[in-house]
Parts: structure tokens; C-alpha cells; sequence
């Protein structure tokens, strides 16, 4: 039945990370078998890396997203095991992301963008080394003519003025606990609505 109807796509999908080095090849096979595709996204060259791979693995199934995630500049940055196979922070290095978003398997920058969720007030620091990143992610996917892959928590008016300052060509999103009033910014200001 499924393999008669469009297939459906995952935009944002983690199929590189931990959980899934047990089974990936299975859970691969019964997502074909569903018709479902899916862009795999990087949360920084570790995990990019491992996505573009998967990629290359998984032609016609797999597409990748290469990035650097805001909460992985967080001073109380800690190790999230699902996640990052090594058990201390990553610097983020623009050159070797650039050298990632050159494979034809990406089709996105991200995930990137703004994360004040675990912030507290006083935490200015942290919000400007995130806008930092953001910022070079925007203009390594202005120069590699790929989309933003977008993650946002809890700063949607910082974000919303970012992406007017340095529009991008498209996005995709992933917008979490998004309020009324946050939808309204995005939808006036936002690339897609024009
Ligand atoms: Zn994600």
C-alpha cells in the first residue's frame, strides 16, 4: 500500500547517532521498504561527517545536513551520549564544515541557529558566541548555495532579526515551543512567506 503513495520525507532525522549503531542497516531497510526518505542532520563535523557517510551509503534514501548545533557552545556544555561519540567539546572549524557542504549529498547547513532554552538572564556571553556560529553558518550557506536547516528555542526575536540582517535563500525549520506571538514574527518576516 505505502510503496503506492507518495513517500514521505523526514526532514530532520538523526540516523547517525548512537542509538541507532545496533540496528541503522535494519531500521534503514524497513524505512525503504515504508517508502519514507530522510535528510540526516549533523550538530557538528563529528556527527556531519557521519551523516554525509550514511549519505553516500544510502543514495536513494539518505540525504545529509551539516552543522553546528548553538547548545555545543554552551558554557555548561555536557555530553550527550545518544550523541557525540567523543566525551569532550568540539571547536567549531568553518574550513572543515565548507569541505563538507561541497558533497552533492548536502543539501543543507544545520542544524544551526539560536538555543536560549538553558540560558540563564545573565548568560550574554553564551548568546553572542551562539549568534557568532549562526552567523558563519549563514554565510557558508549563502557560499555553498544550500538552505539553512534551522533550530530555534527560545529566542525567536533574536533569530527572526538575524535572518532579516543576513537573509538567507531558503529554510527549513525546526521551531521548538513556538508561541502565537513567535509565529506571527516568523510568518511577516520569514523567507517562505513572501
Ligand atoms: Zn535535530
Amino acid at each position: 500500500m505505502l510503496q503506492d503513495s507518495i513517500p514521505y520525507f523526514d526532514a530532520h532525522a538523526h540516523a547517525q547517532f548512537l542509538p541507532y549503531d545496533a540496528d541503522r542497516g535494519q531500521m534503514l531497510q524497513r524505512a525503504r521498504a515504508a517508502g519514507v526518505k530522510m535528510i540526516t542532520v549533523g550538530t557538528q563535523h563529528s556527527t556531519s561527517a557521519a551523516g554525509v557517510k550514511l549519505a553516500e551509503e544510502y543514495p536513494d534514501d539518505v540525504w545529509a545536513a551539516v552543522g553546528f548545533h548553538p547548545a555545543h557552545v554552551a558554557e555548561d556544555w555536557h555530553h550527550d551520549k545518544n550523541e557525540q561519540r567523543a566525551p569532550e567539546p568540539e571547536a567549531f572549524d568553518p574550513g572543515k564544515l565548507r569541505e563538507l557542504a561541497r558533497y552533492p549529498k548536502v543539501v543543507a547547513i544545520g542544524e544551526c541557529g539560536l538555543d536560549y532554552f538553558r540560558i540563564p538572564d545573565n548568560g550574554t556571553g553564551t548568546k553572542e558566541k551562539q549568534k557568532d556560529l549562526f552567523r558563519a553558518q549563514i554565510e557558508l550557506a549563502r557560499e555553498a548555495g544550500k538552505p539553512l536547516m534551522v533550530h530555534c528555542r527560545a529566542a525567536f526575536g533574536d533569530l527572526i532579526e538575524m535572518l532579516v540582517r543576513h537573509p538567507s535563500s531558503s529554510i527549513f525549520s525546526r521551531a521548538r515551543r513556538m508561541t502565537r506571538a513567535d509565529c506571527s514574527i516568523w510568518d511577516i518576516h520569514s523567507p517562505l512567506a513572501a
